[in-house]
């Protein structure tokens, strides 16, 4: 389909729920001097422009980080990757560029035409981009080299089958490596789409967590109202992080 593009979202809450606990695991795992390899499955196009008109279209951007920059202090991995690519807001694949040392690895999909061509553009060159399906490529490097490391798995949810289809591919990547933290993004929509999803990922190891919030709609009629984060092998001390993000966002409501 790929008619999804991030630009028009980009720095909405749900991303700052994501890209704040992308930023928080980066940051945690780098602690570590040993090398890892850093997945992302669905990239999208690395560096955003908030004045840019498809920003101002939704407004997203203005109700989300141009709102709420103060939930994230001057020395959290976000704010400091959002210093090292401003004026433009970083997408997953700059945080964790941003973020990551020369000794890792980064592996990025991205399918649609236009959005893999900016985002080779707003990388360097270390980095790998793929014009490739997301979970394909996952498939194949898995395990990777470093066998250390995080896998971001952030689709578009165009097809409902998805919901479906993701936890058969995450059970199949955790068969394949068993020592990776796996964080995948999904959408809280007012039409309960993602209950059985989550249900049947928390089947799957004891050792993960799904962390919720919820926002009022970017729009009236506008159906996500939510943003969930399922992490298989969850970093220690993550869920404070995402007790911390929860206080934020209920403040919202
Ligand atoms: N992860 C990005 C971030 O947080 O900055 C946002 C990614 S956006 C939600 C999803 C992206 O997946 C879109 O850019 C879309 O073009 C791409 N996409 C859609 N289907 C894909 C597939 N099968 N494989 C790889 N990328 C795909």
């Amino acid at each position: 389909m790929l008619s999804y593009q991030h630009s028009f979202h980009a720095g909405n809450l749900a991303d700052l729920h994501k890209h704040g606990a992308l930023a928080w695991v980066l940051a945690y795992l780098t602690r570590k001097d040993k090398p890892l390899s850093y997945i992302e499955t669905h990239a999208g196009r690395g560096l955003y422009d908030l004045a840019g008109p498809e920003a101002a279209k939704t407004g997203e951007a203005a109700q989300g980080i141009q709102a709420h920059a103060d939930w994230f202090a001057a020395d959290h991995p976000l704010t400091r990757a959002r210093a090292a690519t401003a004026p433009l807001y970083p997408g997953s694949p700059a945080i964790a560029r941003h973020l990551l040392r020369d000794t890792d690895t980064l592996h990025l999909a991205e399918l649609h035409p236009a959005e893999h061509a900016a985002l080779i553009s707003s990388l360097p060159r270390d980095a790998k981009v793929y014009k490739q399906d997301g979970f394909a490529l996952a498939h194949a490097l898995c395990p990777p080299t470093p066998r250390r490391g995080l896998m971001l798995i952030d689709p578009p949810y165009e097809l409902r089958q998805d919901y479906t289809d993701i936890p058969r591919h995450i059970a199949k990547l955790n068969r394949a490596w068993n020592v990776g933290t796996i964080v995948l993004w999904y959408p809280i929509l007012a039409k309960p789409a993602h209950q059985e999803m989550r249900a049947a990922l928390l089947k799957l190891s004891d050792d993960s967590l799904c962390h919720e919030v919820h926002f009022p709609p970017a729009r009236p009629g506008h159906g996500m109202i939510g943003s969930g984060l399922f992490v298989l092998r969850p970093p220690y001390g993550l869920s404070d992080e995402l007790n911390r993000l929860s206080a934020c966002f209920d403040r919202l409501t």
